[in-house]
């Protein structure tokens, strides 16, 4: 029997997590499932960012380095995401983007690796992955293998330095066992490199127990940080001593303020910091954490395969002969909190479903990207959304003309 829109009422109100939706500023009248490319707004964000520019930057300027603790910021925030992938306080370090941590962390690993100079990677990663490693490839003078996905294992031989492993595929949702490689990197001597931008804040990463190395991930998707909060980085505890990152900037030398000449990286996870910390995004980042406190990674992740599960079900009832297929595994629990469809016409349905209040993504060459982000998405949600997208293929409304013109961001 097909599911309803009172059972997913039920679900709803049966949500441990349903309390915390009125924590978010969501806009009357749009069904977001695009937070796995930009979370929502945390209200107490807004509150927290006043304070930051009004008393600490505006009042009490230079000195709030130390009265309002801002020097401390990137490894208060790196603990707080720790809490949330699984790695203990002093593992992880908020700064930069998810790009320059992937170069930090894979320089570090090849030059603590000599002299073994392979990078491998999947091949069809989100494209900064490779390119990254092509500059410091290219840079280091090492060679970046690119492996389809069922040949990673076997390509993970002693030559390898680094594997670098996107852990939910940004298309296909598809997630990697994560113990299982690691331990398979370790076991040939190397470090398992794993981004978690579309992992973190939506499934029960165990960054420590999974044995993972190193790990980068991002602060504005599912961590709703908003538009370009800084990254996060991972490195292992017993690793640390071992890892130098290529980007010695003066914040992670050991004594940044003695001015000395030349480079000595500073103990711990300290050593990943590179440049000044953007305090403003950080700030908003620390605070969009809060929502993650008492809230266990274990019923976030149910929620996740909840939403998920319910939307493929509620595709497959409703919506075939409209020519959607499915990208990815088609058991959702297979899946990260996204599930992609794919139809010729992709782009201009989504920009149709758009129009029509419903906001997902669309990623080449014929992906429709659903994100379900579980502390603020409900069951009822996904009912609505389906019964939009249904309307929108029954009705053709997609072939409106407006809707074909491609903005820069897609
Ligand atoms: C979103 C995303 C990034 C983004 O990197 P930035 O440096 O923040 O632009 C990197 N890798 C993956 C897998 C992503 O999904």
């Amino acid at each position: 029997m097909s599911i309803d829109r009172a059972a997913c009422e039920a679900l709803d109100r049966a949500d441990p997590l349903a309390a915390l939706r009125a924590r978010f500023d969501l806009p009357e009248g749009v069904i977001y499932l695009d937070g796995n490319s930009l979370g929502a707004l945390p209200r107490a964000v807004r509150d927290r960012l006043a304070r930051v520019v009004d008393r600490e930057w505006g009042r009490d300027l230079i000195k709030s380095w130390n009265t309002a603790g801002w020097i401390d910021l990137p490894g208060r925030v790196g603990d707080k995401i720790g809490r949330v992938v699984g790695a203990g306080p002093g593992t992880v370090l908020a700064a930069d983007s998810t790009s320059v941590n992937l170069f930090k962390l894979a320089g570090a690993a090849l030059r603590a690796n000599a002299p073994r100079s392979v990078i491998l990677a999947e091949a069809g990663d989100f494209p900064t992955d490779a390119y990254v490693m092509e500059g410091l490839a290219d840079l280091a003078g090492a060679e970046l293998r690119l492996v389809e996905r069922d040949a990673i294992a076997d390509a993970l031989t002693e030559e390898v330095a680094v594997v670098l492993l996107t852990h939910v595929h940004y298309k296909s949702g598809e997630v990697h066992d994560m113990a299982a490689l690691s331990a398979r990197a370790r076991a040939v001597g190397a470090f398992s490199l794993w981004d978690l931008s579309h992992s973190a804040g939506v499934l029960d990463v165990r960054l420590d127990a999974d044995g993972a190395d190193l790990a980068a991930g991002c602060g504005y998707k599912y961590l709703n940080g908003g538009p370009g909060a800084p990254a996060w980085l991972y490195v292992r505890r017993e690793l640390q001593d071992r890892i130098r990152s290529p980007l010695s900037g003066w914040l992670g030398h050991a004594a940044p303020f003695a001015f000395e000449q030349g480079y000595r990286p500073a103990e711990g996870i300290g050593r990943g910091l590179c440049g000044t910390p953007t305090i403003l995004s950080l700030s908003a980042l620390d605070e969009a954490l809060e929502l993650f406190e008492g809230v266990a990674m274990s019923a976030v992740q149910a929620k996740a395969r909840s939403l998920t599960g319910l939307f493929a079900r509620l595709v497959g009832e409703r919506l075939s002969g409209f020519g959607l297929g499915r990208h990815g595994p088609a058991d959702t629990a297979r899946a990260g909190g996204q599930v992609s469809l794919t139809h010729p016409d992709g782009y201009a349905i989504v920009q149709a479903l758009i129009a029509e209040g419903v906001i997902g993504d669309f990623r080449a060459p014929d992906v429709l990207r659903f994100g379900f982000a579980p502390l603020y998405v409900r069951h009822v949600d996904v009912f609505d959304a389906v019964a939009v997208l249904e309307r929108v293929l029954a009705e053709e409304r997609w072939r409106e003309p407006r809707f074909a013109a491609r903005a820069a961001v897609t």
